[in-house]
């Protein structure tokens, strides 16, 4: 019996009993992060990194949760289970569980660079890995995080040079902190749209570096905001960003290097930014794991176990109900 299996409700350990980002309501979840394609509703009881349970019960309201600290196992049913970081957000977790000497280790979503406010990624060594593919093609390859920053702060202050407030699109949790951590803060005033101050607060209240932000309520205008930088979250609605008008907003992903991803989103500019491992990283994360097996899922499955199966690697497609981050956009535009 194969310690992670597939089940019609997700990754499931038959010897712990316990599933992993499971896509349909169990008694017991492991859970890698809060993004919602990985924490859904529902569950009897959550058991996730400690940074992650404040964000689950801001998101999915009262739930029953039990947080540990990275690299701290404990045991279920004999099955050792520790969270690791995973470095895609904060709270962000690889989930390594170990029975009779065999280790497994599901990544969740990964990136490897440190933005400077998640725990920074660590390999897990182990026989099985299980891989997350979002941005698993060679032509994914990102810049240093700092270019990008840098070209963001430009952007800003050329609009407020020229009296137009600055509108950044980003995902709540993790997009949003990641970039306010790298802002120029002399260049004007940032405010946030309730949405994203609500996931800042709980944030920053486990990891104080994180930049005060100032909640923007509608209809409201700062004397300066034609210098503001307004952080709202994906489609959010036109009456909020009205009163700022003349704007410029920016769509920050991955997948702002699509040709089209500018247009589908709506904004006049894009930043290639990713919380996900490119494709460098992927299988830089792949090899430091020293896993004999591969399992991919999340994303372009099909391309990394070509790849990995040409360099003699075991690797095996697991079909799973992960969205990535595309279709998470789409999500939240059809809630605001
Ligand atoms: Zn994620
Ligand atoms: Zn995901």
């Amino acid at each position: 019996m194969a310690l992670i299996e597939v089940t019609k409700k997700g990754l499931y350990c038959p010897q712990a009993d316990l599933f992993i980002d499971p896509w349909r309501a169990v008694p017991k979840a492991l859970i890698t992060h809060a993004h919602s394609d990985h924490a859904r509703s529902g569950n009897g009881l959550y058991l996730a990194h400690e940074h992650c349970v404040p964000i689950l019960k801001s998101r999915l309201g009262r739930i029953q949760a039990q947080g540990y600290g990275y690299g701290m196992p404990f045991s279920c049913n004999g099955v050792r289970i520790s969270f690791h970081p995973a470095g895609h957000v904060p709270g962000s977790a690889q989930i390594r569980l170990e029975w009779k000497g065999e280790v497994w280790v599901v990544s969740g979503d990964y990136k490897l660079e440190d933005d400077g406010l998640t725990t920074p990624y660590e390999p897990v060594k182990c026989h099985h890995f299980i891989t997350e593919s979002t941005f698993a093609l060679p032509i994914y390859r990102w810049r240093p995080q700092q270019q990008i920053f840098d070209e963001m702060n430009h952007w800003w202050a050329m609009n407020a040079a020229e009296g137009r407030t600055s509108v950044i699109m980003a995902y709540s949790l993790g997009k949003a902190q990641r970039i306010l951590k790298h802002l120029n803060r002399q260049i004007g005033p940032v405010l946030v749209h309730p949405a994203v101050e609500e996931m800042n607060s709980v944030v920053r209240s486990m990891l104080p570096a994180l930049p005060e932000t100032i909640p923007w309520q509608i209809n409201q205008l700062p004397g300066d905001h034609r210098k503001a930088l307004l952080f709202v979250p994906p489609g959010a609605a036109d009456s909020w960003l009205e009163p700022f008008r003349p704007y410029s907003v920016a769509f920050v992903s991955g997948w702002m290097n699509l040709r089209g991803a500018g247009k589908r989103f709506a904004s006049d500019r894009g930043f290639v930014l990713s919380d996900h491992a490119d494709w460098p990283g992927l299988l830089e994360a792949i090899e430091a794991t020293e896993a004999e097996r591969i399992y991919v899922t999340h994303g372009y499955t099909a391309s990394l176990v070509r790849w990995l199966k040409e360099q003699g690697r075991e690797a095996f497609p697991l079909k799973t109900l992960y969205d990535g981050e595309a279709e998470a956009a789409a999500g939240w535009m059809q809630n605001l």
